[in-house]
């Protein structure tokens, strides 16, 4: 579910629904428009071509994308371990790694 959910953020980057800023993503979806609601499903049909069957339904996937754009208690991140790009627990206190590079619990950073 973290692999997917760290690829789907992938493709909001790719598909221009997110974009970086301020060490941080910020998020370019503009409730309304058709234009990002379209690239919204253009995200998700990338997504379901990479996995079959799927692990997040199209809903979660929007709330996904919220979360991502609020920046309260999920951000992206690269992993410490191998650089590639996590989803990251803003609230966490101990160190992320990867799906691929999780080995055991976490890791504390102190
Ligand atoms: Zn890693």
């Amino acid at each position: 579910m973290t692999f997917h959910a760290a690829q789907l953020a992938s493709l909001y980057l790719i598909y221009g629904l997110v974009g970086t800023a301020g060490g941080g993503l910020e998020s370019r979806y503009r409730v309304g428009s058709l234009e990002s609601g379209t690239l919204l499903c253009q995200a998700y049909e990338a997504y379901l071509e990479l996995h079959a069957p799927v692990s997040i339904s199209f809903e979660h996937t929007w709330f996904l994308l919220l979360a991502l754009a609020r920046r309260v208690e999920l951000g992206v991140a690269g992993c410490d371990d191998c650089g590639g790009l996590q989803l990251r627990d803003l609230l966490a206190k101990h160190k992320q790694t990867c799906g691929n590079c999780q080995q055991g619990s976490p890791v504390p950073t102190r």
